[in-house]
């Protein structure tokens, strides 16, 4: 049986993209080939917020669970899911074992209205392998719906693809209807490196197989100036699907400066909106 090490397991709504408002089971694995720490910092300089949790998390062993974390302003709002210092926060488990956890944590005991997000980290790191053994577990049969929360880089491996199109095709469905890749491509406001995380190629792979959309985070006019650039390579590519803008901000006070400019920015380039309903709502806690 395979086993994906997992660092947050929880029920909530969807706060960004397609499905914002869905109530929703979230995977999020552990491992990330990015750090992101450039996230509302000035352009060139990176965050050391996390790394500054990380160096006390090490020296007095002050966190025993995720929600002990503190929640960060600057950088990868998720980074205790890939930062090697928190990954005994992570546990191993089996495919089994996650599929009991989210049958106590969804309100009917099977999939009905709920869907499931595979987020991370990045989620198509490693685990591509398990997660044939995770969907086709029999708890998971009525499940219709899978956003995989990815950052574009990673391709898909020939037998995980092969074992999306029959999952896609299951139930009478047509393979995109209930796949979906919600693809974050990181700007070099991330603090990533352009040729990194700029991989045309590799998101219009996910496009021959589920329902594809590119997502920004940006906070200022380069950002979207560079938003417009990557839309261009990814068109060029042959990329078909929606694009949003979504403000940067994992806590309120940065989200809300920029929320309604980010907005106005969409509107006038024919994109779409995403909002962080997590952040509103629930102050983006962990487990959210
Ligand atoms: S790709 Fe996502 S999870 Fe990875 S470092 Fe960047 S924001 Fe964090």
């Amino acid at each position: 049986m395979s086993k994906i090490k997992i660092a947050e397991l929880f029920y909530s709504i969807q706060g960004e993209g397609r499905y914002m408002g869905v109530p929703s089971v979230f995977l999020r694995t552990f491992g990330c080939n990015f750090k992101c720490a450039g996230f509302g910092m000035p352009r060139g300089e990176v965050s050391h917020e996390a790394t500054d949790i990380a160096a006390t998390h090490t020296m007095i062993e002050s966190f025993q669970k995720y929600e002990d974390l503190p929640l960060v302003s600057t950088g990868c709002d998720s980074y205790a899911s890939w930062m090697p210092e928190f990954k005994d926060l992570s546990p191993m488990l089996t495919t089994d074992a996650i599929v009991d956890r989210i049958m106590e944590i969804i309100p009917h005991k099977e999939w009905r209205e709920e869907h499931l997000v595979i987020t991370g980290g990045e989620p198509l790191l490693g685990w591509q392998r398990a997660y044939p053994d995770l969907l086709s577990h029999p708890n998971m049969q009525n499940l219709a719906e899978i956003t995989f929360e990815t950052n574009g880089t990673q391709p898909l491996t020939l037998e995980f693809k092969e074992y999306l199109k029959d999952w896609g095709y299951k139930n009478g469905r047509t393979w995109c209807q209930g796949l979906t890749f919600s693809v974050s491509a990181k700007l070099p406001c991330s603090g990533e490196v352009w040729e990194e995380a700029i991989k045309p190629e590799i998101v219009c792979d996910y496009e021959q197989i589920g329902y594809t959309y590119l997502k920004f985070v940006v906070a200022t006019e380069q950002d979207i100036a560079d938003a417009e650039c990557a839309v261009a390579a990814y068109r060029s590519a042959g990329f078909e699907g929606p694009v949003y803008l979504m403000p940067v901000g994992g806590v309120e006070s940065v989200y809300a400066l920029n929320n309604k400019n980010v907005a106005l920015a969409a509107m006038k380039r024919g994109w779409r909106y995403s909002d962080r309903l997590q952040v509103p709502l629930f102050k983006n806690e962990w487990g959210t």
